[in-house]
């Protein structure tokens, strides 16, 4: 596809209004040419939510970097801000224990984080392989 912001605003209203409401073809039309981007829509099947790294030492993916899904299922926002309130309260512990934050303590933190996400996130994506996954 085409990185040319004109080139995205005619391909959406020839090939993906035609089905929707007049409002949306002339809400297109009248786009900010400057916000206009073009990106694939992505997913990361639940299997690999469940055994992938999603974290390592002090470091650890979080929101859409973690559990990628296309936004039909209207989840991943929700799902991002969930990692963040589990992420605050894995920090939280750790400093309301000890009042500052430890390297091995924080990977520890990351490696819990990271187990009660993955299931949850994985669990909102099932539906995706209904059709049959390769
Ligand atoms: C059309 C659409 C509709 C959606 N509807 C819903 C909905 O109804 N409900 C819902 O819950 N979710 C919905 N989502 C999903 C939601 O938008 C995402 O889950 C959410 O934005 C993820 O937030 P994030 O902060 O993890 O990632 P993002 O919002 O993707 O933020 C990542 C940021 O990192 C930047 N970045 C990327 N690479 C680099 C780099 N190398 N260096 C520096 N910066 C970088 C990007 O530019 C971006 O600003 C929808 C998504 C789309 C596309």
């Amino acid at each position: 596809m085409a990185r040319d912001p004109k080139v995205i605003q005619k391909e959406v209203i020839d090939k993906f209004a035609q089905d929707l409401p007049q409002l949306y073809t002339v809400i297109v039309q009248h786009s900010d040419l400057s916000t206009i981007t073009w990106a694939p829509l992505l997913h990361r099947f639940p299997w690999d939510i469940i055994f992938g790294n999603v974290s390592k030492g002090n470091i650890t993916v979080a929101g859409g970097a973690m559990h990628p899904m296309t936004p039909d299922l209207g989840q991943n926002e929700c799902a991002a801000l969930e990692d963040a309130v589990v992420l605050g309260q894995q920090f939280g512990e750790l400093i309301a224990q000890r009042s500052r934050l430890v390297p091995l303590e924080v990977a520890h933190a990351l490696t819990q984080y990271a187990q009660k996400r993955r299931w949850r996130a994985a669990g909102l994506l099932p539906h995706i392989c209904q059709g049959g996954c390769n």
